[in-house]
């Protein structure tokens, strides 16, 4: 084995199946439709202040050394005429994590589909990632996370709408109380 193991040891004999297995879990949101996962939580209700589900905890895997990227969601949006049911949105977070991705992309993903879904008046989602591919190889960035963030309608328009969302996410210290445009550290592909 190039890496200078011996593959037949009893440790390593399964590997091979562990190995699809797991990613065959962890790439399980390409099979999931996201009409199922929404199926009977649309409600028609007249009610048009944020709602947001925040501190959701995400696992995926870059799409470039197919490492874990991982962190904490945030996703606010202004109903026009429906709402999604709350646990609805961690699993829809769930249906773009589990991919190859990249923490860009899947912010995207996820406000437009937000957006596609229910039309509202507008949506936010904030990602907050660690990348084991920037820690664990030696890259000089130890403890940097990605901050990447979507801003649709309301959120893009009004900066008072994103600085009141922005402000309620905030927790620990840890959180952005700004954002540049296009936010977000890109996965280091050397
Ligand atoms: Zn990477």
């Amino acid at each position: 084995m190039e890496l200078g193991e011996n593959p037949d040891r009893e440790g390593l004999v399964r590997t091979p199946d562990r190995v699809e297995q797991a990613l065959r879990f962890l790439t399980s949101g390409y099979g999931a439709d996201v009409d199922a996962v929404l199926n009977g939580a649309l409600f028609t209700v007249d009610y048009n202040e944020m709602v947001i589900v925040k501190d959701i905890d995400f696992y995926s895997l870059c799409e470039h050394h197919l490492l874990p990227f991982f962190g904490r969601c945030h996703v606010a949006y202004i109903p026009r005429r429906q709402v999604i049911g709350l646990s609805k949105i961690p699993r829809l977070v769930e249906v773009f994590a589990r991919r190859l991705q990249i923490q860009e992309r899947m912010t995207n993903q996820i406000a437009e589909t937000i957006r596609e879904k229910i039309d509202p008046l507008g949506v936010a989602v904030v990602v907050e990632g660690t990348h084991l591919c920037m820690s664990m190889r030696g890259v000089e960035k130890q403890n940097s996370f990605a901050l990447t963030s979507a801003m649709l309608g309301a959120f893009r328009d009004h900066a008072r709408t994103r600085m009141e969302f922005l402000e309620l996410i905030k927790h620990r210290g840890a959180a952005p109380t700004s954002l540049p445009e296009g936010a977000g550290l890109a996965c280091v592909t050397d």
